[in-house]
């Protein structure tokens, strides 16, 4: 998400986390600036892809990176902020751009069962 401090400054947070954007921190953006960092993906990838976890939207929540709604694939909830989620697509999605981004050293949870 994009805020604007009292100072005007613009600054970007992940949806998931609240982790404030800055150069260490891989993130992806997706609808209407919604954000997702890095350390989320890692974790929403696991346990998504690697654990097959996650639930369903209920009526009324969306993924927050593509505002879909009711969408039937696993969704991962923020550990911190109930009602927060992506959905696996864009999860995968995600991971693949920033899996493939030379700029940063993030790359895809190994697969436990392939550890
Ligand atoms: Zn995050
Ligand atoms: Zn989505």
């Amino acid at each position: 998400m994009q805020e604007t401090g009292t100072d005007g400054t613009i600054s970007f947070h992940c949806d998931f986390c609240r982790a404030a954007w800055d150069e260490e921190l891989a993130m992806v953006e997706g609808h209407r600036g919604s954000i997702i960092c890095g350390r989320c993906l890692s974790v929403a990838y696991a346990e998504l892809v690697h654990l097959r976890s996650g639930r369903p939207c209920q009526p009324g929540e969306k993924c927050v990176l593509c505002l879909e709604e009711g969408r039937e694939d696993p969704h991962w909830e923020s550990p911190t902020r109930d009602g927060v989620l992506a959905c696996r697509r864009c999860v995968k999605q995600s991971a693949g751009v920033l899996h493939k981004d030379k700029d940063t050293a993030w790359s895809k949870p190994p697969d436990p069962a392939e550890a």
